[in-house]
């Protein structure tokens, strides 16, 4: 099983770290996890055709998790080596999730009339498969089981998921958006690799700033994140989506000795295009990036 990162940031734009998207391939089958700002830049930069993806499966909305569906929709569908998506796409997420793929319909109807004219694409190019989903198995092909996690990303953001990906008796939990969840401990009891979120703001900041208190109550903090790495105790502990919030943030370093106070292993923070390899071995490395 590879697994991608093809974005690692938060709502802040950024061009290092784009929005939330992982991109999972085992047994012949591409699946993305979210699908946040930047995936057809980030799947373009390592040469995988944006209309090969199989399927996308979201944890919740958040525009940083999802606003790069509709590029994924159109552009994968155009007749070139880096498009090619000749039937609909399938797309599966909590509550909700029907709602905006019907107006992903709409959205992409002003460039369908268009393309269709000119016998560039289908309609069916632009349909979507849907389906909603609860705790439970979302995804079962070829061998690459995707298991939803319900997590605790806030009472607005209800449901919210993480995910277990389990391919050749090896397996990869994915927190997404959440604060501290004793259901993704117990879930993610076995996982070689842990991936979890992270926030942190400076306790004046918090004071001071209510919205960085909204923000946060949907967030782990350094110190319960540790406690799940030290409860699931992965192979791999990997940080992502590292909300440190200002004015005047934190640094990484001061999240990551919080963190140590109840977790000593060692814990990579993730990147863009960071690949993990779980096979014999797990390893990783940084993507090939394609030129052009
Ligand atoms: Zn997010
Ligand atoms: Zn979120």
């Amino acid at each position: 099983m590879k697994v991608t990162l093809l974005g690692t940031g938060t709502p802040l734009p950024s061009m290092q770290r784009f929005g939330t998207s992982t991109l999972i391939e085992a047994g012949g089958r591409r699946v993305l996890l979210d699908c946040g700002r930047g995936t057809v830049l980030r799947l373009s930069e390592i040469g995988i055709p944006i209309g090969s993806i199989d399927a996308v499966i979201f944890s919740h909305f958040h525009s940083d998790h999802y606003a790069g569906l509709p590029d994924l929709l159109m552009t994968g569908a155009l007749p070139a080596s880096w498009g090619g998506r000749q039937t609909q796409l399938r797309v599966s997420g909590p509550e909700g999730v029907r709602s905006v793929v019907e107006g992903l319909w709409t959205f992409t109807a002003a460039d369908r009339k268009i393309r269709v004219a000119d016998n560039e694409i289908t309609e069916d190019c632009h349909q979507v498969a849907v389906t909603e989903f609860s705790e439970g198995v979302v995804f079962d092909e070829c061998g690459l089981k995707i298991t939803a996690i319900e997590v605790d990303h806030g009472e607005f953001v209800k449901p919210a998921f993480g995910f277990r990906v389990e391919f050749g008796g090896r397996v990869l939990v994915h927190s997404h958006d959440t604060r501290y969840s004793e259901n993704l401990v117990r879930q993610a009891q076995g996982a070689d690799v842990l991936i979890h979120e992270v926030a942190m703001a400076r306790p004046e900041t918090l004071e001071r700033h209510s919205h960085t208190r909204t923000v946060l109550e949907h967030h782990i903090t350094p110190r319960e994140v540790g406690q799940v790495f030290d409860s699931v105790r992965p192979h791999l502990a990997i940080l992502t989506h590292v909300v440190l919030m200002g004015p005047n943030p934190p640094l990484l370093e001061d999240m990551l000795a919080e963190m140590a106070e109840t977790y000593r292993q060692p814990v990579m923070v993730a990147h863009d295009l960071m690949v993990i390899r779980l096979g014999k071995s797990i390893s990783v490395c940084s993507a090939m990036v394609e030129r052009g």
